[in-house]
């Protein structure tokens, strides 16, 4: 019997408890990932002070394929693997080639079960949620369906690729798959934490210019102005109208908005050229609303676009990934730190107060 070292959450409780769990069954079409790490994403943070029932949390796993179900044809055992989230396979959205707006997202990816209420996952007799973000990586191994699973080069650095699932699919995603700057053309990233500093790399590889950061934060601005932004903006002590006029007099083309707040949107709104594009990623409160002057939006032709995992179809987008990683064009590593599974709490803490950008827990 396989036993799983795992980080496990329960409700009311933000701390996570490390337990051993048992593996109960691993279905036809599911696999069993050996973890080699998994990196901490905000909504690991977000989600851990409201979870419904015990689980284990985490969703940017990397690893090796253990065991596959009697189904499983796409991967076998001793693949290297990066996860990323589950979707249905089956809807209009899926169908499209569009899975992070399945129509089952939510219970598929925020329940920590699998659609039937069921989990891989128990403590005894005690279900334990084994399935959140169809991976609950935080811990030794993972069971996921085949198509969460992506397989990459054997010789890619697994320790390193896990947020490629998650965070860097969302920023590196906005940018390359949604806004799709030409050469030459300008952008403005706000937020230079993990999602913003992956599209700002993004915007590198693309070949943007002029590259405009807004960060506070002194320590990423010189991490976002050594990564290639050409312009880096402290948006408490500077004013970033007047600066962004001077770098890019007509406006900047595009805008990839981490900051989730409608106030620092609704600025960089009118930050944008004509035919000017923002993309929104950051899960904001449900309350959060953006007030936008419509006739100046329709006027300038502007596009504002709502985008869940950078649109991305992770099968074909986390191979293009690594391929830019391994060869030295998308730094991953300068936003990293590692930690051990017994120091979990320590790289969630590091992760909400911004201490680390990319806090990646490595299991042995
Ligand atoms: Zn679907
Ligand atoms: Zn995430």
């Amino acid at each position: 019997m396989t036993t799983i070292r795992a980080a496990v959450f329960e409700p009311n409780s933000q701390h996570a408890a490390l337990q051993d769990l048992s593996l109960r069954e691993l279905r036809d079409d599911e696999v069993l990932v050996r973890l080699t790490a998994t990196g901490v994403c905000h909504t690991d943070l977000g989600f851990r002070c409201r979870v419904p029932h015990a689980l284990v949390l985490g969703h940017e796993g990397a690893g090796k394929i253990e065991r596959v179900g009697a189904a499983v044809r796409s991967v076998g055992v001793g693949d290297s693997v990066v996860m990323s989230f589950n979707s249905c396979h089956e809807c209009p959205s899926c169908l499209a080639g569009k899975p992070s707006y399945c129509h089952k997202f939510m219970p598929l990816n925020f329940t920590g079960l699998r659609l039937d209420g069921s989990s891989a996952l128990a403590a005894g007799d005690r279900p334990i949620g084994g399935h959140f973000f169809g991976q609950s990586s935080f811990a030794t191994h993972s069971v996921a369906h085949e198509s969460s699973v992506v397989k990459v080069r054997a010789d890619a650095p697994l320790e390193l690729l896990g947020p490629l699932g998650c965070g860097v699919q969302t920023g590196a995603g906005a940018v390359m798959n949604v806004l799709r700057p030409r050469a030459g053309e300008s952008i403005v990233i706000v937020g230079a934490g993990g999602v913003g500093m992956s599209g700002l790399m993004a915007a590198v590889v693309e070949g943007c210019s002029p590259i405009i950061v807004l960060e506070p934060n002194a320590e990423r601005r010189a991490l976002a102005k050594e990564l290639g932004a050409h312009r880096v903006i402290d948006p408490l002590n500077e004013d970033v109208a007047a600066i962004v006029r001077e770098v890019a007099p007509a406006g900047v083309l595009h805008a990839l908005d981490t900051s989730g707040l409608p106030k620092v949107v609704a600025q960089v709104l009118g930050l944008l050229a004509l035919r000017g594009s923002i993309a929104l990623v950051t899960a904001t409160p449900r309350e959060a609303v953006l007030e936008v002057p419509m006739i100046s939006a329709i006027g300038r032709g502007i596009s504002i676009r709502g985008v869940i995992e950078g649109d991305a179809q992770p099968q074909e987008f986390i191979p293009k990934l690594v391929e830019l990683v391994m060869s030295g064009r998308f730094p991953l590593h300068k936003l990293v730190r590692f930690y051990d599974l017994e120091n979990i709490e320590h790289a969630l803490e590091d992760q909400e107060s911004g201490k680390v950008i990319k806090p990646i827990v490595r299991m042995r």
